[in-house]
């Protein structure tokens, strides 16, 4: 993981004072460390018979569609408002100022399909939650979720529902 760790940019004070943004563009950029990130990502997964990976907008579509491909699972995107065509279902979640939503196309899964999550980053855990929250409501069956980069201070992992698994591949 050190090779991947490399290639993670942070970016202070982005996109506000104070934040340090991880930067994942050039692990993506770079042909062999992006093809052993999906490996990572894929490698807890391997027999869980996987049916579908969802990507969170919009790193998470990257990864997700990639991890999809590896686990030969289909792909659904979970969008931010109004990108979508209805109907829709929607869920709500806090952000640290404000408010946000994520959509699913409403017959985006079968009933008890199993599906895993995947984003780039995980920080306070909302955005997360909120997807867990979203494809449980939808009748699908959730695995758990694989992202990236984890950033443990934020304490994302306490707002993931209890008894799923969390896997995560860099922490700063
Ligand atoms: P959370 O809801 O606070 O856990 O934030 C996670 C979401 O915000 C993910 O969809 C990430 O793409 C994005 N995000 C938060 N922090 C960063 C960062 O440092 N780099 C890239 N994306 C981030």
């Amino acid at each position: 993981m050190q090779d991947l760790a490399a290639l993670i940019r942070a970016v202070p004070d982005f996109p506000r004072p104070g934040v340090m943004f991880r930067d994942v563009a050039p692990l993506l950029a770079d042909a062999g460390s992006f093809a052993r990130c999906i490996d990572a990502l894929a490698e807890p997964w391997q027999s869980s018979a996987v049916q579908a990976v969802c990507g969170i907008e919009a790193r998470g579509f990257i990864f997700g569609a990639a991890l999809a491909q590896k686990l030969h699972a289909g792909f659904v995107p979970l969008r931010k408002p109004g990108k979508l065509p209805p109907p829709v279902a929607t869920v709500d979640y806090q952000l640290e100022y404000g408010s946000d939503q994520l959509q699913v196309q409403h017959d985006a899964f079968r009933p008890g399909e199993r599906v895993l999550l995947a984003d780039d980053v995980l920080a306070t855990g909302g955005t997360l939650a909120a997807a867990a929250a979203l494809v449980g409501g939808l009748g699908a069956e959730l695995l758990g979720a694989s992202v990236v980069i984890e950033l443990p201070a934020l304490q994302g992992r306490g707002r993931w529902p209890v008894g799923k698994a969390l896997h995560s591949l860099l922490r700063y």
